[in-house]
């Protein structure tokens, strides 16, 4: 049996790029130092600011929310967490079910923040209509789009000075495979471990487990007893990032270092075309941050509400 690298008890997890295995308490103090020597690195937080933590419910979300709340009073910040509900039957309710017990338990306030009362439909009822409309955009266009909208708008009503989110490295390595896949240089530039505030509408995004893969964030999770209900989003299968994350993962078996060259590439590409900092303009409509005139969030909305209208009058 696998003993840990650093003190012969029963390893727990299996760190390749280490060379051998940690036990679950040297894999912990591991993780949480990573977090922290993240949030050092890049200036992520500083002491006396308000941190807004992106919560979905799910184990990276709750993961990060409980790493705040474990050293909040070591970084000297205040903490508040935001969840948003789409409105997907059936798998956003149960998400936001263990969101509320953690962020009971660990004694942070959670404000949750709806399509239906933002934006006057839930995805559900927008992907009905889309259908109808021969699904110009996707499901996951528009849950990610509305949702990254509503979370800034959250941590903005809130004074947050950060909004934290958990993408971890396999995230950030699939990201940029989509870029690549998209020809988005604009966002291969844009998607870093933090982004600079270049609006006054908009929270400086930090993603402290930028550097933790998915199953390390998994392995960390069980050990500290953090579940999520094992439900998964229904409109999963018209998403082209969970086409690239199974690819990758297939990959990763025959090649363990493949997603870490990945994230180094992304790195390097970032540098050569900017570095990250994006300069954004005013939506027309909603006065929030837009790269155009009229900002995603605004366009998608007055796209859907028509096709919503005729549904809703057959
Ligand atoms: Fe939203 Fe797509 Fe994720 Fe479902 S799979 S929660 S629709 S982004």
């Amino acid at each position: 049996m696998p003993k840990c690298m650093l003190c012969s008890s029963k390893a727990a997890v299996k760190i390749p790029y280490l060379g051998g295995h940690l036990c679950s308490t040297h894999f912990s103090q591991y993780f949480e130092r990573r977090f922290l020597q993240t949030l050092e690195r890049f200036g992520m937080v500083r002491e006396g600011e308000k941190v807004a933590v992106a919560v979905s419910g799910g184990k990276d979300s709750l993961t990060l929310l409980y790493l705040f709340s474990k050293y909040r009073r070591v970084l000297g910040v205040e903490l508040v967490a935001v969840a948003i509900d789409e409105g997907i039957g059936g798998y956003r309710e149960r998400k936001l079910m263990a969101a509320r017990r953690y962020a009971g338990e660990w004694g942070v306030e959670l404000v949750i923040k709806s399509f239906k009362e933002a934006f006057g439909f839930t995805l559900d009822e927008a992907v009905e209509a889309l259908m109808r409309g021969g699904l110009r955009y996707k499901p996951c266009t528009v849950c990610g789009v509305l949702r990254r909208y509503l979370l800034n708008r959250a941590a903005l009503e809130l004074g947050a000075d950060k909004l934290a989110t958990a993408h971890n490295m396999d995230d950030e390595a699939q990201a940029f495979l989509m870029n690549m896949v998209q020809a988005s240089f604009r966002a291969l530039s844009r998607e870093g471990p933090v982004s600079g505030r270049v609006h006054e509408k908009l929270v400086p995004r930090i993603k402290p487990l930028y550097f933790a893969p998915e199953r390390e964030v998994a392995a960390y999770a069980l050990i500290q007893g953090i579940e999520s209900p094992p439900v998964e989003c229904p409109y999963i299968a018209y998403s082209t990032r969970h086409i690239i994350r199974r690819w990758l993962n297939r990959v990763e078996l025959g090649d363990r270092s493949v997603k870490y060259r990945v994230l180094a590439l992304k790195e390097l590409l970032r540098g050569a075309l900017g570095g990250g900092v994006e300069e954004f303009k005013t939506c027309k409509v909603c006065g929030m941050p837009s790269s155009g005139d009229v900002c995603k969030a605004c366009s998608l909305v007055a796209y859907v509400r028509p096709l919503l209208t005729t549904l809703f009058n057959e």
